[in-house]
């Protein structure tokens, strides 16, 4: 029986992640949120050590130092641009931990197979089978994000019959866990978990892998869940579902802010269409200028519209950006950010990227609100962004983003795109925007060319 104090202490921390899961939909309330939800899980950890009567005391505490040592330095070091890997990497871990806990009480029940609930059995080869699938899928697609392999589609012939020949070997193999239980399944189980996982994650192209990332967070959180019914945890029962709900809606969101269906994202390589394209620069002439020639664009428009993307948080260019607003608002200038929802690498990214350059959270229009304000814009100044205003999503069928809503930067009077080369975005295909006749590029990286232009603005 749980002591009232430890049931108590549970519903407590369950009560904080739902309040941090609310906090963690606004910019200005997620930090907050973040430390209430990091504090409840601490709290619910240590409530543990009071509570349950544990073995080998010391070898956990060295175990929890170590890898509150790597979790803070990694955390600390990792590049906002490299978000998306860490998060992988720590839900890859978190689903391996759940599939070896419930290997261990696999064998720890089998001498009670007669008096468990077979449900329980179930639990636990579930927990086996997806924490193995979570851990082997989110190592690929760290693997892919940190480019330690080919960030393209793997595709090789028979990987459909060795993916499903797997799923059915670990549906059987699963079968015989629950009905004669012992170890050697459980273990055969998670070998056929890290194969289907592998299998999963490996045709899937590099633009899609956030995606990816969040649906395995998703496998965590049911695995974590499945975990807390098998040790009669409530909180991993209660937070394991947090996470998989979660988990389940943002990849929901992703996959309809990219236009696509999850199959597709999953399956689409193996069908012959790449989920990333060639990737060559242009050669076709385009119109560029200088710093001074955009200034004087910038300073004697009435309204301007920024489109950030992926270039600004990987030149850090964000603080000299707002600098640039700020000064454009002291002119009388109307300037607004246009944030489209995969802009960058992971969700939200611009939104913290602006939110730590103090940018106000009023200036950042979602694509919905200001799509049909492009029309009335005098310039859009387009940041190391790319993918996200190019028409391709809606005019060539076929294209790795046809159908992804995009920002609507070509209807205005003038377009300006910094960018360092003719390179295209992430989606590996050519932006037409970037010739058109009212579209001038300043080439350059984007925090240099920024401060030029911050100068040259001031100067006018
Ligand atoms: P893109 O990757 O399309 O374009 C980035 C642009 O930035 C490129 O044109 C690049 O050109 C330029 N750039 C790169 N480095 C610099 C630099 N230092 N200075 C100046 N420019 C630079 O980015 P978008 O934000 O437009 O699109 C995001 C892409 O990521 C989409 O394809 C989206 O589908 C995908 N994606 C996003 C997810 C998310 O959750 N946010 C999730 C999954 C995928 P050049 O090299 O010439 O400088």
């Amino acid at each position: 029986m749980i002591p009232t104090w430890v049931q108590l202490a549970y519903l407590a921390a369950a009560v904080c992640f739902i309040l941090a899961l609310k906090g963690l939909s606004s910019p200005r309330t997620a930090r907050r949120g973040n430390q209430l939800g990091a504090a409840a899980a601490v709290g619910a950890t240590v409530v543990v050590f009071f509570e349950a009567d544990l073995d080998h005391l010391w070898l956990i505490i060295a175990a929890i130092a170590v890898g509150a040592v790597l979790g803070v330095v990694g955390a600390q070091r990792v590049q906002m641009t490299q978000m998306p890997q860490l998060v992988a990497l720590f839900n890859g871990v978190g689903g391996g931990a759940a599939a070896l806990v419930a290997l261990i009480e696999l064998e720890e029940l089998t001498p009670f197979a007669d008096v468990v609930p077979t449900f329980t059995f179930v639990a636990t080869v579930f927990t086996i089978f997806v924490g193995a699938v979570s851990f082997a899928g989110s190592m690929i697609t760290f693997a892919k994000l940190q480019e330690l392999i080919t960030t393209r589609p793997v595709i090789f012939p028979g990987l459909p019959v060795a993916f499903g020949g797997a799923f059915v070997a670990a549906i059987a193999i699963a079968v015989v866990a629950v009905v004669s239980p012992q170890l050697w399944p459980g273990v055969l189980l998670a070998v056929l978990g890290l194969v289907v996982g592998a299998l999963l994650v490996l045709p899937v192209g590099g633009a899609d892998v956030p995606i990816v990332i969040s649906l395995l967070n998703a496998f965590t959180g049911l695995t974590v869940a499945a975990g807390g019914y098998v040790l009669d945890n409530t909180l991993l029962l209660v937070a394991g579902t947090l996470v998989g709900a979660a988990g389940t809606l943002l990849t929901k969101l992703m996959a309809s802010a990219m236009g696509r269906s999850l199959v597709n994202i999953l399956f689409g390589a193996l069908r012959g269409g790449s989920t990333l394209g060639a990737g060559e620069a242009s050669d076709r002439p385009v119109r560029s200028a200088g710093p001074q020639d955009v200034a004087i664009m910038l300073a004697y428009a009435h309204k301007v519209i920024i489109v950030p993307g992926y270039g600004l948080a990987v030149a850090q260019a964000q603080h000299s950006l707002r600098e640039l607003v700020e000064v454009l608002d002291e002119r009388g200038i109307e300037v607004d950010y246009a944030i489209h929802p995969v802009a960058g690498r992971m969700p939200g990214h611009m939104n913290v990227l602006l939110a730590e350059a103090q940018v106000p959270y009023e200036k950042l229009v979602e694509m919905d609100g200001i799509n049909s304000d492009f029309k009335h814009a005098d310039v859009v100044l387009v940041v190391g962004a790319n993918d996200v205003v190019n028409p391709a999503a809606k005019t060539t069928p076929g294209a790795p983003i046809y159908g992804m809503p995009i920002l609507n930067a070509g209807d205005a009077q003038q377009v300006i795109f910094m960018k360092r080369s003719m390179r295209p975005g992430f989606a590996g295909i050519e932006n037409e925007l970037l010739f058109d006749p009212k579209t001038t590029l300043l080439f350059g990286d984007a925090k240099d060319t920024m401060g030029k232009l911050l100068s040259a603005v001031k100067a006018l």
